[in-house]
């Protein structure tokens, strides 16, 4: 099958006026990209976020600490950034005076000349995009990474060449204000309970999600998970080829695993025991990163060579240290439950979980199995403590020790204490962390010093 062709045509860009809503990272990038092509852009946030009052030098008119009510008036176009909820009073006013309302990626995709692979799904989206860029550079293709995580898509504009292809994280936030967003491949990972409290149920954060889908044509392709019931499921949309990928044997998947082996297309591609990452749903990641790639043209030599060298990313199953036979591993991006349900699972037994943060209301009981079967001990902190030793109790029922830690030093230091040797201690939290830091990197970096302690 021939790789997609790169778009020549895209819509033009909608009409100026601009008022863009949120001015963090893409909401800047937007308003830059936008006053650099000699639009008018005015540009609004809520609060102050750095960097913000700095776009006035670019041309851009800018209002902070305000709704962006009143610069509504004489606007044509509104770009919503990503953080903006559908429901803040400036967007649902726009949407009631029919005004037009895009998000930074439509903007950003319909300026740039360059193919595109876009990757969404609850969990993997990251790892995939930058396993995506290692495939590429082990082949010696241009490419460039944006989107959710690192360079926002509109600060591309004029930096890169029309022959790099792009791969661009696409969240279900970014996902939900596009309207012809057509990526030559478009890769949907999986679906699991997240940020439902913005997208109110599975069935409309499914929705938002599909959109990477919507609007692609016959040359495109769209690359599905077939394990995952709620994608597999589910009609895709749009009229791209599809290629499933499938960890569970399944006859109708391009991709599947088979006796521990990747196939593409019935040809063996590489022992999964050989890939540099490690954990199912790593397998499963690598099958997607490998599909698109070999849908887009990449030679099946650098595919195989890349998948060996990845050794994955810090945060997710990050190895932190071995102190007496015992591993210490970072997996502080699991931030909801699904991902820590994985995490957990990557080891065969012998757990120390740390498990606990701020609150998302997700239930916890996706974790019950996976620390049943594999877990010694649970070590709780954060604001989740009470509520996740209540759900958790069938756990402690089977045998596994559960421990409220005063934080996440405590934590460490006493999974340290009763790990033996051969055994892991793992945080994998399944909880955001901003009852008590800045973010996950932070959290995970916590970890990794506190670790070092332990060392000396
Ligand atoms: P995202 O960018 O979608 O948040 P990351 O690659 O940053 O994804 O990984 C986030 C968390 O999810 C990490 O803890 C990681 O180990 C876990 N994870 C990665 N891939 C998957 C997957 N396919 N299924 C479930 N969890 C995953």
């Amino acid at each position: 099958m021939a790789a997609p062709p790169r778009k020549e045509v895209r819509p033009p860009l909608p009409r100026g006026p601009f008022l863009v809503v949120g001015l963090a990272r893409s909401g800047q990038a937007a308003a830059r990209m936008l006053a650099r092509r000699g639009y008018q852009v005015r540009a609004v946030d809520s609060g102050h976020p750095e960097g913000a009052a700095g776009l006035k030098g670019a041309g851009v008119e800018v209002f902070l600490d305000t709704d962006g009510l009143a610069q509504l008036e004489g606007t044509h176009t509104v770009v919503k950034s990503p953080g903006v909820p559908r429901e803040a009073a400036v967007i649902a006013a726009a949407l009631e005076r029919e005004i037009e309302v895009v998000g930074e990626m439509e903007l950003a995709w319909r300026a740039l000349p360059n193919r595109f692979i876009g990757v969404t799904g609850t969990n993997g989206k990251t790892t995939t995009v930058e396993l995506l860029g290692h495939l590429y550079r082990s082949a010696g293709e241009p490419v460039t990474l944006a989107g959710n995580v690192g360079t926002a898509l509109a600060g591309l504009l004029d930096e890169v060449d029309p022959e790099v292809t792009v791969v661009c994280e696409c969240s279900s936030f970014q996902l939900e204000d596009t309207v012809a967003f057509a990526p030559e491949c478009a890769v949907f990972l999986n679906l699991a309970p997240d940020h439902l409290d913005r997208h109110g149920d599975l069935t409309h954060y499914l929705a938002a999600k599909l959109r990477i889908f919507a609007n692609q044509g016959n040359d495109d392709v769209a690359i599905y998970n077939a394990d995952d019931p709620a994608v597999a499921g589910t009609d895709l949309g749009g009229c791209a080829r599809r290629i499933a990928f499938c960890v569970g044997a399944s006859p109708e998947c391009e991709v599947a695993l088979a006796e521990g082996t990747i196939f593409y297309d019935g040809e063996p591609l590489l022992p999964a025991s050989e890939l540099g990452l490690f954990g199912e749903h790593n397998v499963s990641n690598a099958m997607a990163a490998a599909a698109a790639a070999l849908a887009m043209g990449i030679n099946r030599d650098a595919v195989r060579e890349g998948l060996r060298s990845f050794a994955g990313l810090p945060h997710r199953l990050e190895p932190v240290a071995e102190i007496d036979g015992v591993r210490f591993v970072n997996d502080s991006k699991a931030t909801n439950v699904s991902s820590a349900a994985v995490g957990i699972r990557a080891f065969e037994s012998g757990v120390h979980a740390i498990l606990g943060g701020s609150e998302k209301d997700s239930s916890f009981d996706p974790l019950i199995e996976p620390l049943v079967e594999r877990a010694r001990a649970c070590y709780l902190i954060g604001a989740t403590t009470e509520r996740m030793a209540r759900e958790l109790a069938s756990v402690v029922a089977a045998g596994v020790e559960l421990h409220r830690c005063a934080d996440l030093e405590d934590a460490v230091r006493r999974a340290a204490k009763a790990a033996a040797p051969g055994e892991v201690v793992l945080l994998s939290p399944a909880c955001a962390s901003f009852d008590a830091f800045k973010n996950f990197e932070a959290r995970g970096d916590r970890f990794r010093e506190v670790v070092g302690e332990l060392a000396r």
